[in-house]
């Protein structure tokens, strides 16, 4: 069997290149390595959405999947390890199977970026956390810090305040990067303290993460500051390396291609934080989305 469409991610872009696929008349495969949904699963509140006021990032996402699945969208979990493009019908490999198909759309998104720090690795799980939704509720009166200065650090820390005794906000610069209506939030929370032109140097603990040793990066002066837990909220980075041999991607990794959505390859499209953008927002993934299922429709019609 032949899909018209196979796409490679099931966040927001993925779904959304979906819909738009299947509403075309065309046989859609999307393969996931984890979980529907992407990074906006995450997010506590939606409140930038055009037509939605409120919403959270899990009810958005599920939302999102359960359109596509009962428009005829179909979903596979499995980890794809390479493409191959000859020319009219192209193939998509995972670790099980092997997929034929006129058009790819490549919509992996990013991942957590990582401090870098000894033992984040070590203890990822047992107090180093990138998901303040999924694990805030088990520091639930403990102290924690929160790491990055854009708006999933601020929400997370909005977020964390409300379970946490205390939450240390830690950035490397003065000015924030996320909206000034968040940190005006924050800066109106009691148990919220904000420790600016600062990095973590190290995170310590035996089993679990008992405390971080943080650097002011203008005085120098170091600080060891007592938490449970530690949240990195540093941003994200693609993981697009699988495709790397025939696609072409830009220094930082992420798929070269512009507001076509097109690669460099006729018949493969890409849609969402994966590509290279200005923006990456929840809009614009799923605008990118649409335009990369509504040209691989052409090309499907014409090839
Ligand atoms: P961002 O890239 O916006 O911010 C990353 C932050 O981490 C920056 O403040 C950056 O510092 C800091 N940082 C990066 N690397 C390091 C490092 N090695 N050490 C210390 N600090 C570091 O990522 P976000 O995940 O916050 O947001 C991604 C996108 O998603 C943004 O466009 C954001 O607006 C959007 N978003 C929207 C939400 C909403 O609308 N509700 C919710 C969450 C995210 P510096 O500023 O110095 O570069």
């Amino acid at each position: 069997m032949i899909y018209d469409i196979v796409i490679i991610g099931a966040g927001t872009a993925g779904l959304s290149a979906g819909i738009y696929g299947v509403r075309a008349g065309k046989k859609v495969l999307i393969l996931e390595e984890k979980y529907y949904g992407g990074q906006i699963i995450n997010t506590p509140h939606i409140a930038n959405y055009p037509g939605i006021k409120n919403i959270s990032g899990f009810e958005f996402a599920t939302n999102l999947y359960e359109q596509a699945i009962e428009l005829g969208v179909e979903i596979q979990y499995e980890k794809v390890i390479k493409i191959e493009d000859n020319n009219k019908i192209k193939k998509v490999i995972t670790e099980e199977n092997s997929y034929d198909c006129k058009s790819i759309i490549i919509a992996t998104g990013a991942k957590n970026r990582k401090l870098g720090v000894e033992n984040e690795e070590k203890f990822t799980g047992a107090g180093v956390s990138y998901c303040a939704t999924c694990d805030g509720a088990f520091f639930r009166g403990k102290d924690v810090a929160v790491v990055g200065g854009g708006n999933t650090a601020l929400e997370d820390a909005g977020f964390l305040a409300e379970y946490c005794n205390k939450v240390y906000l830690i950035h490397r610069r003065e000015e924030f990067r996320g909206e000034e209506k968040l940190v005006n939030i924050l800066k109106e929370k009691s148990n919220v303290e904000f420790i600016l032109n600062s990095t973590v140097s190290a995170i310590e603990g035996s089993d679990i993460v008992e405390g971080i040793t943080v650097k002011n990066v203008i005085s120098n002066e170091i600080r060891r500051i007592d938490v449970n837990g530690i949240f990195i909220a540093i941003g994200q980075a693609p993981d697009n390396t699988i495709f790397s041999e025939i696609i072409n991607l830009d220094e930082k990794g992420y798929v070269i291609a512009d507001e076509t959505c097109k690669t460099n390859l006729e018949g493969i499209f890409t849609a969402g934080d994966c590509r290279t953008k200005k923006i990456r927002q929840l809009t614009t993934a799923a605008s990118d989305g649409s335009v990369a299922a509504l040209a691989a429709c052409e090309w499907c019609g014409t090839n």
